[in-house]
């Protein structure tokens, strides 16, 4: 049962569509892919602006560069944007951290710009994923902030800059975030029926690298080690690692490599993608693929090296997940929302602070559809319905915080 001056404040906040559908769109028509540092920084720039207005402190976080393993075996490095963070009521007894991110997929010269309304739906780019979800965050906080519930918790907001990339920079900083904090709520988009992200698999993103030695193809074509020969070879070997019985899956994404035809190429890459369901299997997978490259290596005489890593560890459905989606689900039916969950092979900033130790629902945002395409739409209805239930989970956390029924 929801409290009286919960049931009030999602009575309220209904009436705040309007409101909230401007914000998203406002923050939406910024651009903001993750390399483009301007949109993202304007993005803060407004998020600042509408937080600080109800927050007792906001925090510019430096992160550190980080590096991408190009074609030939360089790297390179980019630059981050800062964590923005905002700080509530610290030494309140219950302790919730909210996620989010501002940037998108879209890069800063994607045609994909403008929102528009159609019907139910709100097109635009990251109105889903995820900047109606921040929009959320602030609307529910603002009506809680200002009732008699304030008292019984306190929250940091975490809006991270590189989510879409891996959280390459961030990631050091959930981890230290999650570890001071009771539940963890994440606001990634919900399916279009409102089906939020159980399970979610583990990622990790890699580079091998093959160094062989370049030759004529016609004078000296059996002097040279052809780099390409051997990156094949690994691709075929990687490829058989999937199995789909047990939830793992190896995708070679890009290759490249060569220069001429009449040259036996010297170098060339693959960047491939793993995705497993449990920490097991991601170190397994590791001590194969390094037993396959120096199979490889020995007998075609090109060298291969690995880089990367796991960048988000496996989520897994565990009894005290599955008690606080029980919770949510509870809370959604006082306010008529049906409220389910299923596992995913996607993952996002959840599984990270899961890793860390932090309970965590991680799809609390708007119910939407084709993110990460110019198709991306988020459901008008879901802004203020996601809201009221961030308020009416809220209420039933801090009761059952107070009667020590919480599964943290
Ligand atoms: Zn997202």
């Amino acid at each position: 049962m929801l409290s009286p001056v919960a049931q009030g404040l999602c009575t309220r906040v209904m009436s705040r569509s309007k409101t909230m559908i401007a914000q998203t769109i406002a923050l939406a028509e910024q651009v903001s892919g993750s390399h483009n540092l301007d949109g993202i920084y304007h993005c803060q720039s407004l998020l600042g602006e509408w937080f600080s207005q109800q927050v007792e402190s906001t925090e510019y976080r430096a992160l550190p560069n980080f590096c991408e393993y190009l074609a030939d075996g360089s790297v390179k490095e980019h630059r981050t944007a800062p964590l923005q963070i905002f700080t509530s009521r610290p030494d309140a007894p219950l302790q919730l951290l909210f996620t989010g991110h501002s940037d998108t997929v879209f890069p800063v010269d994607s045609s994909f710009r403008q929102c528009w309304l159609q019907g139910d739906k709100l097109h635009g780019p990251g109105t889903a994923d995820m900047k109606g979800g921040l929009v959320v965050i602030l609307e529910a906080l603002r009506q809680l902030d200002r009732s008699v519930l304030a008292s019984d918790f306190g929250y940091t907001v975490a809006i991270s800059p590189d989510e879409e990339i891996g959280s390459l920079g961030s990631a050091p900083e959930l981890v230290k975030l999650a570890r001071t904090h009771h539940i963890g709520l994440t606001y990634e988009p919900a399916l279009e029926d409102g089906t939020l992200a159980g399970a979610r698999k583990g990622s990790g993103n890699f580079t091998v690298v093959a160094h062989g030695l370049s030759a004529h193809a016609g004078r000296n074509f059996f002097a040279g080690r052809n780099a390409i020969v051997a990156l094949a070879e690994v691709v075929q070997a990687l490829a058989n690692l999937s199995d789909e019985s047990r939830g793992i899956s190896v995708n070679c994404g890009v290759i490249s490599g060569g220069e001429a035809l009449n040259i036996v190429p010297d170098t060339a890459s693959l960047k491939f993608n793993i995705r497993v369901t449990t920490l097991d299997q991601a170190d397994s997978l590791i001590d194969q693929i390094d037993h396959i490259l120096q199979d490889i290596e020995a007998h075609s005489g090109v060298k291969l090296t690995r880089y990367g890593s796991y960048t988000r560890p496996p989520k897994p459905m565990s009894p005290d997940l599955e008690r606080l989606f029980k919770l949510l689900q509870t809370a959604g039916e006082s306010l008529g929302q049906m409220i389910q969950w299923r596992a995913t092979g996607g993952c996002c900033e959840g599984n990270n602070l899961a890793a860390a130790g932090l309970l965590n629902i991680d799809t609390l945002g708007v119910r939407g559809a084709n993110i990460h395409t110019e198709q991306e739409y988020a459901c008008v209805s879901s802004f203020t319905e996601r809201a009221a239930l961030t308020i009416a989970f809220i209420d039933t956390l801090i009761s059952q915080h107070k009667r020590g029924g919480l599964p943290c």
